[in-house]
């Protein structure tokens, strides 16, 4: 199939999905044609599910290969797939590449990125390379705008694809764009933060962007992020 079409679907059917969660969240009750067993189970519903066997980060990383998918392949120096244990129990989802990050081809080692990697090393007392941590899109939006949902669709599937192959016990997902992207619908991060959510059975803990903390550096917001993280990490280690 063209691929403008392919990418064309993959649009409508996210646009679709966050109108159905926002009427579900009103109250809407699914069509009678969905049956019961869908009725109760709308979390599947409105995430991808999964096909086969579990691909591995190098399948999925050749599956993404020179991608021309979407505008930002134009402006980017170096795709920033990943970085950390392909096994990792802890995955963290941010937004997009910045400079430092599309110069080096990993994820957060600009500013926000020391102040992440401090709260995973110091703050949940774990090695950065113990966790695995991506973005929702994969090439740097100019100017470190927000994606658009073009780009955000183009690289859906490849996120989507690297969780399966980490298969992560929890997912910490920063900030609003990548809290929306996994849940499918638009959120106000301040009033789900903390508050665990799911993608596809696995838990998710949505908390503020590291960008967000440098902006706003309060002792509160500081506080509200390392519940967070502490959170995160008992359900990981079986604690809670
Ligand atoms: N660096 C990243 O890799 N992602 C972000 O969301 C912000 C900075």
């Amino acid at each position: 199939m063209d691929q403008s079409l392919v990418e064309e679907l993959r649009a409508t059917l996210s646009g679709a999905r966050a109108w159905l969660s926002e009427w579900l969240e009103e109250g809407v009750e699914a069509p009678a044609t969905f049956g019961a067993a869908a009725r109760s189970a709308t979390v599947d519903l409105f995430q991808p599910a999964r096909s086969g066997p579990r691909p591995s980060l190098e399948q999925v990383r050749e599956h993404l290969g020179e991608c021309t998918r979407c505008p930002l392949s134009t402006g980017r120096s170096t795709i920033v797939f990943g970085d950390g244990n392909p096994d990792a129990d802890i995955l963290f989802i941010g937004e997009g590449p910045g400079a430092e990050e599309d110069r080096r081809g990993l994820p957060f080692v600009g500013r926000a990125g020391e102040l992440l990697t401090r709260m995973i090393e110091r703050g949940m007392g774990i090695p950065r390379s113990q966790v695995y941590i991506c973005n929702i899109v994969k090439c740097r939006p100019p100017g470190n705008r927000e994606p658009a949902p073009n780009e955000i669709a183009s690289c859906r599937p490849f996120l989507d694809e690297q969780i399966d192959a980490v298969a992560p016990k929890v997912i910490v997902s920063l900030g609003r764009p990548a809290t929306g992207v996994l849940l499918g619908r638009d959120v106000s991060i301040t009033r789900l933060r903390g508050v665990w959510q799911d993608y596809r059975g696995i838990p998710v803990m949505p908390t503020f962007h590291p960008a967000f903390i440098l902006r706003q550096y309060t002792e509160e917001n500081r506080r509200l992020v390392w519940q967070d993280l502490k959170a995160a990490l008992a359900r990981a280690s079986g604690a809670a």
